[in-house]
């Protein structure tokens, strides 16, 4: 059986690991910390219920999927997998930490895959010893359902590598799209600047959070406003990746809202903190 190893059992780990899951892997879920490995498991079996519940999977299809999800604590349950898929937290010190421990732990020919919403894959990759077999696989929030898989091809990263990261993605259903490591890749450099000009509207008093929203919606046909994606992304992560593009682009144009950063530093965060642009109650 093909078996793939997914780092971090977050909002996008257990996703990812229930997508691999259903279409015939066996996945060792992995994560520092029990309660999130418990919560991830979790979310798996109520998203996977819900399947069932449309009628889109079958009870026993449910619970074979669970089966081959195993929850692990120690990164060694990826020495054994094709294809190791990183969705840990966006810090570049966590990442580069456990690039370094994957290299020396994965099997030779195993391809090193990250989630990373705005690192550098390049940089990544030069954490190990085999920069070709290191790619960006950008899944989408949330993963049982988004089509989208963004496929990064840092600066070393081999045509088979991305070949064979394009050829997966397909067969897991999705549909990838293959793009060159810059700043916040093309997802993030085309949607962080459109939610910050939606912000500096909101500052200058040009409309309401709604009527923007609303504009946005009805005018442009988006399934989803730019500040209630702003909050539900959530704001601390939108400046965080406004940042990146800033920094890595060097272009003023990339400089994150002034409103935007006092509500960061107010702790409104959008729905994980209740209130952001709107209020959320639980
Ligand atoms: P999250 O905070 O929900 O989950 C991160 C998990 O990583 C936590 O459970 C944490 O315990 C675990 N973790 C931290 N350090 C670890 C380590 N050394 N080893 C193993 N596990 C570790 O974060 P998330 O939203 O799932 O994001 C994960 C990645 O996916 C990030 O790189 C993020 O940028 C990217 N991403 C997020 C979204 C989104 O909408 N949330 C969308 C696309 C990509």
């Amino acid at each position: 059986m093909k078996k793939a190893a997914v780092v971090g059992a977050g909002t996008m780990g257990n996703g990812i690991a229930h997508v691999f899951s259903q279409h015939g892997w066996e996945v060792a879920l992995i994560d520092v910390a029990q309660p999130a490995l418990d919560r991830g498991i979790a979310t798996i079996r109520a998203n996977l219920d819900r399947q069932v519940k449309k009628g889109t999977l079958t009870a026993a299809h449910a619970d074979e999927v669970m089966g081959r999800i195993t929850p692990q604590l120690s990164l060694k349950a990826a020495a054994d997998s094709a294809v190791v898929v990183e969705a840990a937290s966006e810090r570049p010190d966590i990442k580069f930490g456990l690039f370094e421990q994957l290299d020396a732990i994965a099997a030779p020919d195993a391809i090193l895959a990250t989630n990373t919403s705005s690192i550098s894959i390049t940089e990544i990759a030069a954490r190990t010893k085999r920069p070709g077999q290191v790619i960006g696989m950008h899944f989408m929030n949330p993963v049982p359902v988004m089509q989208l898989v963004e496929v990064i091809r840092g600066h070393a990263t081999s045509d088979a590598t991305a070949t064979w990261t394009m050829d997966t993605a397909r067969a897991l259903g999705k549909t990838p799209v293959e793009v060159n490591d810059y700043p916040g890749f093309v997802s993030n450099r085309v949607l962080m600047p459109m939610i910050n000009e939606a912000i500096f509207c909101v500052m200058e008093g040009v409309a309401s959070p709604e009527s923007i929203d609303t504009v946005m919606k009805l005018g442009m046909a988006h399934p989803m406003g730019p500040l209630a994606l702003a909050d539900f992304i959530g704001l601390d992560v939108c400046l965080a990746i406004l940042e990146v593009l800033h920094k890595g682009l060097g272009d003023d144009k990339y400089r994150a809202c002034p409103l935007l950063r006092r509500m960061v530093a107010a702790g409104y965060l959008g729905r994980k903190s209740g209130r952001g642009f709107y209020e959320y109650t639980k």
